[in-house]
């Protein structure tokens, strides 16, 4: 039921875990992060609580790329394989999302004939379908644009490619999600709360966009790939 993400200069793993700990009170059955370096993306999930979630990361992981999620389940039961992050067959491509896809069952008839589904989550079609449309020869960018022209329902998406450490590619459509800005690195988050340790400048996101984020840029796009400009704010901080 939430997401964050860091990409910049320090420790990738506390900033998410403390992040996640800011969007409890949404409710969640379980929590997942990846990390990613240039050795590759680790994944940490968890039934349960943050605190269960500290427990399994291995916190020797230097890394300054990762992604995290807490989980409401809505397609298969709260257990370890449900919980986010979900990888792609051949775990180039890890990915969260918050919301319902409607349409995934279809997808997977017409798409992922012979992919074997490692979840029971409506979500890992859509690591799936990216991966799919990659080994077709499109780029990342291209292949997470094509899966969001197919997908129908609710989406906040955050996705790791194993094979470029220095990104991290967002996108949303009728579920919440933000970008933070920092000086040397940037952040994402489904409440600007959960990443007010960090930043306070953020930058909103329409439905159907899909958001290019690297330590020092943010590349908002439609998913047609024409590119968006738009200036951050400063979020108001109430306690
Ligand atoms: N539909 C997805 C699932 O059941 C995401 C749920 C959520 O928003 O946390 O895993």
């Amino acid at each position: 039921c939430g997401i964050v993400g860091y990409i910049g200069q320090l420790d990738a793993k506390e900033i998410l875990l403390k992040g996640l700990e800011k969007l409890e009170y949404r409710g969640y059955d379980s929590a997942g992060i990846a990390v990613e370096n240039a050795a590759g993306v680790q994944v940490f999930k968890e039934k349960g609580r943050i605190a269960d979630l500290r427990d399994v990361v291995d916190m020797t992981v230097d890394a300054t790329t990762g992604i995290g999620h807490t989980r409401w389940a809505t397609h298969g039961v709260p257990n370890y394989v449900n919980a986010h992050p979900h990888q792609s067959a051949s775990k180039r491509f890890t990915l969260v999302h918050n919301g319902v896809i409607e349409n995934y069952h279809l997808l997977q008839d017409e798409y992922l004939q012979g992919v074997t589904m490692t979840s029971d989550t409506d979500s890992e079609v859509i690591a799936q379908l990216i991966e799919h449309f990659s080994n077709e020869g499109m780029t990342t960018a291209e292949a997470f644009r094509k899966t969001l022209t197919l997908v129908e329902g609710s989406y906040a998406l955050a996705l790791l490619d194993a094979e470029e450490a220095d990104v991290i590619y967002v996108a949303k459509k009728g579920s919440p999600l933000l970008v933070g800005v920092g000086e040397q690195f940037n952040v994402v988050a489904s409440d600007a709360m959960a990443m007010l340790h960090v930043t306070d400048q953020f930058i909103e996101l329409h439905d159907k966009e899909m958001v290019i984020v690297t330590a020092d840029s943010i590349q908002i796009q439609k998913l047609d790939g024409t590119v968006v400009e738009r200036a951050p704010y400063k979020a108001e901080l109430d306690l």
